[in-house]
């Protein structure tokens, strides 16, 4: 059975730092990056202390072991999301992923006469991309109008979508709100108007399982950080046929099959045509090693434990008369709050003195704090090695985190 103590055990982080501030150490801010286990540590140096050598097929063994191993990490996941390893390309991340599609296919196909869709809800990183590809190819941004609660629902998508509509690019999960958005009948929408989906992944595809051929997205992006992984490696998924048809936004060694004094290029297929340059190596090695780490726990296991915490801590702070909470409904692990009449900020500078990290702010979604009428916000988030005890520490502390002077005394 799922046990969050023998868990921790894994993770160094939590054995470097049993105190923070004198206090019993509490990370809750996961969405912005998570803790890595041992093996993904191991993994890194392995490559570092016994296999370094370049990869793109150098002609002596320790390089065939690095491609090989390139190969068994994009095979592992391919398999971890569903997708062919072909449609895998590394990047350093999320943004990264997120910009080559901007410009590789937006400003490749779009026109003046297109429009974009995003939410409000959205992460800087899937909306000032397609800004850019806004201002290259003078095509429409508009939005798809949130409910209520701020979610997205595929009626209102159904609302706004066109004949105009080329892209609509849209979170899985939204680092704020973290709702769970209906990707699979949002793509459907999509196809029916022969709009492309892309699907921002980074808060999903850590915490659930993701099958894209079963949601039937064009692409889908992630980071290895936020699951667990080495920083400055993520994913590009992207439909294969789509890849071949999209640019690259990088181009250099690697990634080319011949050029001439006349300037022929012929780029390699996907993914190599993507992967100009000597690649985050290490990152890639400690990224498979994450990937082993979560499907020995099952992403079902990890979904249903973050979904009880919640539950747990949506429960006792729905007790504490001083807390508004933004998204009691969400079914992911993060939670949106603020204590009455506390600057954001002041309340996680305030919990850092209890010894609990937080994050305080817009969050990178700037657009959302209208939708939010609120200046920022307190967020928690939650992952599978978090426990019912920080949560409660987390609690007793806003139950007096009122008064930023306490910080102090
Ligand atoms: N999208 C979302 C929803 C995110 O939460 C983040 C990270 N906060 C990103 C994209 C960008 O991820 P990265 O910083 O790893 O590129």
């Amino acid at each position: 059975m799922f046990d969050p103590y023998k868990i921790r055990e894994d993770f160094p982080m939590f054995k470097n730092n049993k105190q923070m501030q004198g206090k019993t150490f509490v990370y809750l801010d996961n969405a912005a990056t998570s803790f890595k286990p041992q093996s993904v540590i191991d993994a890194c140096n392995l490559y570092y202390e016994c296999e370094t050598a370049n990869a793109h097929r150098g002609d002596y063994d320790l390089a065939f072991k690095v491609d090989t191993k390139i190969d068994e990490v994009r095979e592992k996941v391919a398999k971890f999301i569903g997708a062919n390893k072909e449609e895998i390309v590394f990047t350093s991340g999320a943004s990264m992923s997120l910009n080559l599609v901007a410009f590789g296919y937006g400003f490749k196909f779009l026109t003046s006469d297109d429009e974009i869709l995003l939410t409000e809800a959205e992460h800087a990183s899937n909306v000032l991309p397609w800004f850019k590809t806004k201002d290259l190819t003078k095509c429409k941004i508009n939005y798809i109008p949130l409910d209520s609660e701020g979610r997205l629902t595929p009626e209102n998508l159904r609302k706004v979508i066109n004949k105009h509509t080329k892209i609509v690019s849209v979170a899985q999960v939204t680092n704020v709100l973290g709702y769970i958005n209906d990707i699979k009948e949002i793509a459907k929408i999509c196809h029916e108007n022969s709009t492309i989906l892309v699907v921002d992944g980074a808060q999903s595809v850590p915490h659930m399982k993701v099958d894209v051929k079963n949601l039937d997205c064009d692409f889908i992006i992630f980071s290895a950080h936020k699951m667990i992984g080495p920083t400055g490696i993520g994913v590009l998924y992207g439909k294969f046929d789509l890849l071949c048809k999209m640019d690259a936004l990088m181009t250099g060694g690697g990634n080319n099959a011949r050029f001439d004094m006349c300037g022929n290029v012929a780029l390699l297929e996907p993914p190599a045509k993507f992967e100009a340059g000597t690649q985050n190596i290490a990152g890639i090695y400690g990224f498979g090693a994450a990937i082993d780490y979560l499907m020995n726990l099952g992403m079902d296991n990890i979904q249903k434990y973050e979904h009880d915490l919640r539950a747990y801590a949506i429960s006792k702070l729905e007790k504490l008369g001083n807390v508004i909470i933004y998204n009691k409904g969400a079914e992911n692990g993060i939670i949106t709050l603020n204590v009455k009449d506390v600057f954001p900020q002041d309340e996680a500078t305030y919990l850092n003195s209890k010894g609990i990290c937080v994050r305080s702010g817009q969050h990178c979604a700037k657009m959302l704090v209208d939708f939010l009428k609120t200046v920022g916000t307190v967020r928690v988030s939650l992952y599978f090695y978090n426990t019912k005890e920080d949560v409660d520490q987390l609690v007793e502390a806003l139950k007096t985190g009122g008064n930023i002077l306490d910080a102090f005394f």
